[in-house]
């Protein structure tokens, strides 16, 4: 988590504050998303080209990735962003990745800083901590779309996989991870085909889906259409993202 965020979570700073209030104010006001009163209140966001539709902000991050697999992605100079940014953050796309070191959200979508609000877990799967910080993104930095971006070979679910094939526990805190992916590989346990990949984009598919059912916040802003969860997955030896749900 950022300094920023970390602030905010301690309630420190004036941008913090303001953002502890705005969740406050939606929590008074019934957890309506961006009621007028609201929405009046809001200051110009510090990305302008941000503020997209759900369906233009995936566009922009499939554009991106095409840019990334081509190789010619944009130069992205902190000098020209750090006086907007300094102030405040309106990301267009909100990514949930695995903490695998080698998928880089912001690489592989060619974006710069302030672009996209990024959780990463190795399994690519939604706890609270997770859910709670899209909400963070969607009430309060008004992020228009989520996805959900697992990979192939991914070590978190072949290593649940095994688990519950041997019927093994992992040491240390690693049982946690499983006991999130545990679902997906339970789901494709009787598919025919590759086990591993078949897993990863159930637990893929599981996971947006948990995002749009997780109320009160998400689900609103999925059944008023003012967010998208979409699910990718990443090929490690192009680069591509390919949408799977
Ligand atoms: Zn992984």
């Amino acid at each position: 988590m950022c300094e920023r965020c970390l602030d905010a979570a301690a309630g420190r700073g004036p941008v913090a504050r303001r953002s502890i209030l705005k969740l406050a104010a939606l929590a008074a006001a019934g957890l309506a998303l961006a009621p007028p009163a609201f929405a009046a209140k809001a200051k110009a966001p510090p990305k302008p080209e941000n503020v997209l539709s759900p369906d233009a902000a995936l566009r922009r991050l499939m554009r991106g990735n095409n840019r990334y697999v081509e190789g010619v992605s944009k130069r992205h100079d902190f000098k020209h962003e750090r006086e907007p940014l300094s102030t405040g953050q309106n990301p267009f796309a909100g990514v949930l990745s695995c903490a695998d070191s080698r998928i880089a959200p912001e690489y592989c979508f060619d974006v710069a800083r302030g672009d996209v609000f990024v959780c990463r877990v190795a399994g690519n799967f939604a706890n609270d901590d997770i859910v709670a910080s899209f909400e963070y993104a969607v009430a309060v930095l008004n992020t228009p779309l989520i996805m959900v971006l697992g990979h192939d070979g991914c070590g978190a679910v072949d290593a649940t996989i095994k688990s519950v094939k041997d019927g093994t526990t992992l040491p240390g805190h690693l049982p946690a991870l499983v006991a999130a992916i545990k679902p997906a590989v339970e789901a494709v346990k009787d598919q025919s085909g590759d086990m591993l990949a078949n897993a990863i984009r159930r637990n893929v598919a599981l996971n947006v889906e948990k995002l749009k059912a997780a109320g009160p916040i998400l689900k609103a802003a999925v059944d008023d259409r003012k967010i998208r969860v979409v699910g990718g997955i990443y090929k490690l030896a192009s680069g591509s993202v390919e949408l799977v749900a």
